[in-house]
């Protein structure tokens, strides 16, 4: 077993004393499987949420309705979910009702794909009722049951199917793809920013031209707003290289390195992905434009952003460019507010205003003068500056 599995083995087990079953299942028994490394870990167990709260003194209700307890441990949280049905998915993303069952068998019927409904038990025994060990051994992505029920159900499982594919670099089975493909317009139903996030992960997957091209043939990327075939097509035919912490934006650059600004904006906005990852994507165009981003923006970014950026920079082998931008950041006369030799509440008592929003404005006013090289940091000219000012 893997170290972060084994330490998780004393809960299992106070599950066990207690009279109940425990398990490991999902991702965390697949990537034990295929020998990658583990990020979450996952737990079942057919005690119903308050007999939970009664074996572990300290816990957190994180989701109670869907069955989910936190267990604080020293040393870690664990989630424990409640073995449970679902049914009744009238709006193709949530079920209208969840019943908390006693049956292991039950809960990994509702699981998405037969690879990740895999239970493994205290002693390392995996329970495979649909036959994953077999599909992981054979590089197969296949829907638990009817595919065409399952994606009707819930139409994210659609973009989740890609994205595994990609991860793993698996096969879709040709019964799921066409489930997909028949479905594929339900994903309309499905908020954005849950697809954008599956499909960025798809990107950042060493496959993704598999997900890709999946999305092209089942047509699933029809209902990623403002991507044309086309847009997918260029893509395929772009190589990408990785980079820490800023992939996704790396991949998206592929995609939006054409479009106006303006436009790229408003698309990164549609998809509501982070800030961080919309403010690096337009740093890095305007960079690799030549169009040089002012000092203010410079300013408003994170250091942590400008680090990716100019890692990007150089995988493109823009070197030049990125020493430019590292300089420039490092130059800044201030790069936070706390580096403001000044703070509201002095602003506030020099220059006898009341708290309210134009304590705010005059902060910002300093700030752009400042990093505009305009004016000292420094109390006595700023506040001779605002003075002035009004
Ligand atoms: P990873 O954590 O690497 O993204 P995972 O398989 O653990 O992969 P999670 O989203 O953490 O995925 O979900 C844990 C488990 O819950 C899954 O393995 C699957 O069994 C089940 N699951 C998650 N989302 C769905 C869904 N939309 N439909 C059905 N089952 C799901
Ligand atoms: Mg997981």
């Amino acid at each position: 077993l893997p170290a972060i599995l084994k330490e998780a083995l004393p809960i299992l087990q106070k599950i066990k004393q207690a009279g109940f079953e425990a398990y490991f299942v999902g991702g965390c028994v697949r990537d034990t499987l295929l020998n990658k490394p583990l990020h979450d870990i996952d737990l079942a167990t057919n005690a119903y949420p308050q007999e939970l709260k009664q074996i572990f003194t300290h816990t957190v209700d994180t989701g109670i309705e869907h069955g989910t307890v936190t267990v604080v441990t020293a040393k870690q949280n664990y989630e424990i979910t409640t073995f449970r049905t679902e049914t009744g998915y009238q709006d193709y993303r949530r079920p209208d009702h969840v019943e908390f069952v006693r049956s292991l068998a039950e809960d990994l019927k509702r699981r998405d794909f037969t690879i990740n409904a895999l239970a493994m038990d205290l002693d390392g025994r995996i329970i495979d009722l649909f036959g994953g060990v077999a599909d992981l051994k054979s590089h197969r992505i296949k829907a638990v049951g009817q595919a065409q029920e399952r994606f009707h159900e819930d139409a994210l499982r659609m973009m989740r199917a890609v994205r595994f594919q990609a991860q793993l670099g698996f096969t879709i089975v040709p019964s799921t793809l066409k489930g997909i493909t028949e479905n594929a317009s339900l994903l309309k139903k499905i908020a954005i920013e849950r697809i954008s996030d599956e499909w960025l992960r798809m990107m950042c997957g060493d496959n993704w031209q598999l997900g890709l091209q999946s999305m092209l043939t089942t047509k699933l990327y029809k209902y990623c707003p403002q991507f044309t075939e086309q847009d997918f097509t260029k893509l395929l035919q772009v190589s990408l290289t990785r980079l820490q912490n800023a992939s996704q934006v790396w991949t998206l650059l592929g995609l939006v390195w054409n479009l106006p600004l303006n436009s790229l904006n408003r698309l990164l906005r549609t998809w509501k992905v982070s800030n961080e990852v919309r403010h690096l994507t337009l740093m890095s165009v305007r960079f690799l434009r030549q169009s040089k981003p002012t000092d203010w923006d410079l300013y408003q970014t994170e250091g942590a952003t400008i680090d990716n950026c100019v890692q990007l920079l150089q995988v493109l082998q823009k070197n030049v460019v990125a020493q430019q931008l590292q300089k420039r950041y490092s130059l800044l006369p201030i790069h936070s507010l706390q580096d403001v030799k000044i703070n509201g509440q002095q602003i506030m008592q020099q220059l006898n205003l009341t708290p309210g929003p134009q304590i705010g404005a005059n902060l910002r006013l300093v700030q752009q003068q400042i990093v505009a090289n305009k004016l000292a940091n420094e109390p006595v000219a700023i506040i001779n500056y605002l003075r002035a000012q009004q």
